[in-house]
């Protein structure tokens, strides 16, 4: 069984991806608890579904995309039995995943987004990146939302010792309502590095829905 929070189509707001039409399944619970979580209805509340009941729900919607999101995707049973599935039937899985559980037996079947939570979220000794890189592929991409100045220049100095622009696509993210995105932008030019400016377009499309959009 799987505990899922929502199901339901989107124009996808994140990821290399963005702008997709996609299914999202939001998984209920997270081991994590980030300061500023915009998902905090996720920790608990949720329905049980069998794996025929996720498939048949998915299917209603007659998309080609599925994101695999939370709460935590990573923290439930057997969620490699509905990746397998969902590739069987040819959809296109993106997972989005904390940081703080290992992705091993995932990243070859699944495009992946893993976060690096900085330290204004409280959880950056949760991460477990230097394990989780051996398995990511140049594809996939770590996200590092950035709450203020101080957590963009730890993601540079991450981003630096682990070598990170050579072995994935990296994005960073403004925290909603904590940093200005114009206020990235700059410090991104400023970096001269080539990483990713990440809007969430779902919330500037649709600003005053906070769910199911
Ligand atoms: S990992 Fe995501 S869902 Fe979990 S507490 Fe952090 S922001 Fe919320």
């Amino acid at each position: 069984m799987f505990k899922i929070n929502e199901i339901y189509p989107t124009i996808l707001g994140e990821s290399l991806y963005t702008g997709y039409p996609f299914i999202i399944v939001r998984f209920t619970g997270c081991p994590l608890r980030c300061s500023w979580c915009d998902t905090q209805y996720a920790y608990y509340e949720g329905n049980d579904y069998s794996l025929a009941g996720v498939m048949d729900e998915i299917a209603k919607f007659k998309y080609f995309n599925v994101l695999l999101t939370g709460g935590e995707p990573l923290a439930q049973n057997n969620l490699e039995k509905l990746i397998d599935q969902l590739l069987h039937k040819k959809y296109q899985i993106v997972v989005e995943t904390s940081g703080a559980l290992p992705v091993s037996g995932l990243a070859e079947k699944v495009h992946l987004v893993m976060d690096y939570k900085l330290p204004s979220s409280g959880m950056e000794n949760k991460m477990m990146l230097k394990q989780n890189l051996n398995y990511l592929k140049t594809s996939d991409e770590i996200k590092f939302p950035v709450a203020d100045k101080k957590d963009f220049n730890r993601a540079i100095e991450i981003i630096e010792e682990s070598k990170l622009l050579d072995k994935v696509k990296i994005a960073v993210s403004p925290v909603m309502g904590k940093i200005d995105f114009s206020a990235l932008a700059e410090l991104i030019l400023s970096s001269k590095m080539n990483i990713r400016l990440n809007l969430q377009i779902h919330k500037i499309i649709w600003p005053e829905i906070s769910r199911g959009r």
